[in-house]
């Protein structure tokens, strides 16, 4: 008979490292599984937004993307052609955070923090190499079968948490739906040590530019700065990271007389998709794996964090006969409205407020980001919304403001 977790985790992106790192140091048996045979680099999310950091300081993730990152007390939202049109300043929620801007930080380096920290628990670790491929449950507990180089592995455990991803075997495998939709175009990302401070004197750390041809992102991260541009249908994604194609793009965001020096280059399929339910039975989805939605805004992690943290924080509980098993319910009720409310609407308006063609709806769109940055109320009611405060304080993660 293998021997019991209380919780399995499959997949060890930043939301499965979490959970089995919340739930490792209050001494519970995690077995964390990730198919790939070490730790993966990717170049998708950059941005922390205020209150994930609020929310992570307990277990010291904060101080440790602090020490990681780079703050962005501002962000802009610009026109391709007009340049600047509204600058948000992060202090108007200066007496709703702890943590009044945006952190700049590779994803993949808090992984790599939650690794190391579970190296450091007892019994803790990833198991690299440990591809879940089946997963059963009944009253008393999951089955989980994975593939590894030394052939197959069955773990047992009270509960189990799916956290791989947004193909997520485990989702499929216990039948939930995951409705939505595919974006047509790809999403390019480059990577590059160009000096765009220099270059673009009046930008910030983070900006959102509008354009009817080609919309862009322009992330400043610790070393490098990000650039972000949709790819159209008809290209192929091998031709989309082809040198060519990028030095186009980039030389066209910001000419300049030399080539791009390029450090990184991705491109990403994304979708809008909420899966229909976030629970059967001993089975939980969290991240990728329950929510996907595109990277204009920065929230589809930041929300599987914050998934994570309201997730492990009720099996803890319950594991620990501190809660009736009834508070699991919770988890879905607080989390499932959140992704499609915020997480999947904003994302959505986000890129139609990008990429709008209509010179008319465009020059409105313009109008309402200059509102939005001329008027302190304004700013703080889109602050709110964009760093997913209001979102959490609506669905009872975080507190209301009181008076
Ligand atoms: C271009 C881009 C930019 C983005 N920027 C941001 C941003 O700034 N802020 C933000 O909040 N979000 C952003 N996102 C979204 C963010 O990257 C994802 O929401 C995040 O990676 C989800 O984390 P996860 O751990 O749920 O899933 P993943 O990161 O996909 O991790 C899943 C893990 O599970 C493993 N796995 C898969 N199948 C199995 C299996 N069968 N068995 C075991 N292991 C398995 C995988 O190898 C992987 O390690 C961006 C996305 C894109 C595409």
């Amino acid at each position: 008979m293998p021997r019991a977790h209380d919780v399995i985790v499959a997949g060890a992106g930043p939301v499965g490292a979490l959970c089995a790192y919340l739930l490792a140091r209050r001494g519970l048996s995690v077995a964390l599984l990730e198919r790939e045979p070490a730790r993966v680099i990717d170049y998708r999310a950059s941005t922390f937004h205020p209150p994930t950091l609020d929310l992570l300081e307990d277990c010291g993730a904060t101080a440790a993307l602090l020490a990681m990152g780079l703050k962005a007390p501002v962000m802009q939202y610009r026109d391709r052609r007009l340049g600047k049109i509204a600058e948000i300043d992060f202090a108007v929620l200066k007496d709703d955070t702890a943590h009044p801007y945006r952190l700049q930080c590779e994803q993949f380096k808090l992984t790599e923090w939650l690794y190391a920290e579970l190296a450091r628990i007892p019994g803790a670790g990833v198991a690299f190499s440990h591809e879940v491929a089946d997963v059963r449950q009944d009253e008393a507990g999951v089955e989980v079968a994975a593939s590894t180089p030394s052939g197959p592995r069955l773990l047992r455990g009270r509960y189990a948490i799916a956290a791989d991803g947004g193909r997520s075997t485990v989702r499929r495998q216990i039948g939930i739906a995951f409705d939505g939709y595919t974006h047509p175009e790809q999403f390019l990302v480059a990577g590059t040590r160009h000096d765009f401070h220099a270059a673009m004197p009046d930008i910030c750390s983070v900006n959102y530019t509008a354009d009817p041809e080609e919309w862009f992102l322009l992330l400043e991260i610790p070393d490098m700065w990000r650039i972000v541009v949709p790819v159209a249908p008809g290209i192929e994604a091998e031709d989309a990271v082809a040198d060519s194609y990028l030095q186009s793009c980039l030389q066209n965001i910001c000419p300049r007389a030399e080539p791009y020096p390029l450090l990184v280059k991705a491109i990403y399929r994304v979708h809008q998709r909420v899966a229909a339910t976030y629970r059967a039975g001993r089975v939980f989805l969290a991240g990728d794996a329950a929510h996907v939605n595109n990277p204009l805004g920065g929230v589809g992690l930041n929300g599987g964090l914050h998934d994570a943290l309201n997730l492990t924080r009720r099996l803890a509980a319950v594991i620990e006969g501190k809660s009736d098993p009834r508070a699991l319910d919770g988890y879905e009720a607080q989390r499932r409205p959140a992704a499609v409310v915020a997480i999947n609407s904003m994302t959505e308006r986000n890129k139609k407020l990008l990429e709008e063609r209509d010179p008319e709806i465009r020059r409105r769109n313009l109008e309402r980001w200059r509102a939005i940055g001329a008027d302190r109320n304004l700013m703080y009611a889109h602050a709110l919304e964009t760093s997913m405060i209001a979102s959490l304080r609506a669905t009872g993660m975080l507190p209301r403001k009181q008076g």
